[in-house]
């Protein structure tokens, strides 16, 4: 994902900001985590995509 994205994320289940994490980037981000402070939770981003699916 690019990181202009984090433009226009937010967390699916309090529509807050997301915090960005990044473990591997090159031209754009390829591993990393996506953090709500708000929920405690983590959604993470893999192979490129960020997964925004609430972990329940
Ligand atoms: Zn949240």
């Amino acid at each position: 994902m690019k990181r202009d994205l984090m433009e226009i994320l937010c967390c699916p289940v309090c529509k807050g900001d997301l915090e960005l994490e990044v473990k591997e980037e090159e031209e754009e981000i390829i591993t990393g985590e996506l953090i709500c402070q708000k929920c405690n939770v983590i959604y993470p981003i893999k192979e490129g995509i960020p997964n925004l699916l609430p972990l329940i």
